[in-house]
């Protein structure tokens, strides 16, 4: 991943934009949502957001984004076990798995980026709790998002929703700032203590995203070099917003 470490303050203008950067992803992502069932490909929920997202004069912000290799897709698609950065493809969804879908877009040289994790059909009960706390925790992280607060009381409330019942964060995949760069500072760990780090002040905008493993906190990447996994082959999942710090109530900028 490439991290640019400032943080760059947005003003009003730059925060419209980014405005209609996350409309626009949040069409993308709602469709998809509809195209999610049993026999669906992921290489087809990734055409379904590439064409809405160019349709409103956007660009993906994941297509091409420099890792292993140039990212080849416009969504990430990571299903059950599979953490984050799932590479979309032939694989057919099946009846009971749960699925992450991660999408970004630049609007006008900005960055919006969110995610949602939805059941297949019908899925297990603990698959549904799962979906639930994780869900919970980032609107939980999105209420800290207030000038006086600082990054550690974001993390640590999302940390201790989650460890709550018995699930773990992960160590090395964190939220992010993100405006012109899709990643920027500060860096918002999904774990830590309060008030630890950057203190939060109008105009920081940034992508938080609890991702939730339902066993152990570690991690592995598997061998397409991108998809990582739970090491222990539990299940996880993923939400996430981008954000805006205001004077007083935070903005949620991924919204339709
Ligand atoms: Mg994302
Ligand atoms: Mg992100």
């Amino acid at each position: 991943m490439v991290w640019e470490r400032t943080v760059v303050l947005k003003n009003a203008k730059e925060i419209e934009t980014m405005r209609t950067a996350g409309r626009i992803n949040q069409l993308a992502l709602n469709a998809v949502r509809e195209q999610i069932r049993p026999g669906v490909t992921t290489a087809e929920l990734d055409a379904t957001a590439e064409a809405i997202i160019r349709e409103h004069g956007a660009e993906p912000a994941f297509l091409g984004y420099p890792g292993p290799t140039p990212y080849p897709g416009t969504i990430n698609a990571s299903i059950n076990e599979e953490l984050v950065h799932g590479l979309p493809g032939n694989r057919k969804l099946i009846e009971g798995q749960i699925i992450s879908i991660d999408c970004g877009t630049i609007y006008k040289e900005f960055v919006a980026d969110s995610a949602f994790t939805i059941g297949v059909g019908e899925i297990s009960e603990d698959a549904k709790q799962l979906l639930v706390v994780t869900e919970e925790a980032l609107y939980i992280g999105i209420d800290k998002m207030r000038p006086g607060n600082r990054i550690g009381d974001i993390s640590s409330a999302i940390q201790e929703h989650v460890e709550s019942f018995g699930y773990n964060v992960p160590r090395e995949y964190t939220g992010h700032g993100v405006g012109r760069k899709m990643h920027e500072g500060p860096q918002v760990p999904n774990f830590g203590l309060p008030r630890r780090g950057l203190a939060l002040r109008p105009g920081i905008t940034i992508a938080l995203e609890p991702m939730v493993l339902a066993g152990s906190y570690q991690t592995k990447v598997l061998v397409d070099k991108w998809t990582v996994s739970s090491a222990d082959g539990s299940l996880t999942a993923h939400f996430e917003h981008t954000i805006a710090v205001t004077e007083d109530e935070p903005i949620i900028l991924t919204l339709e």
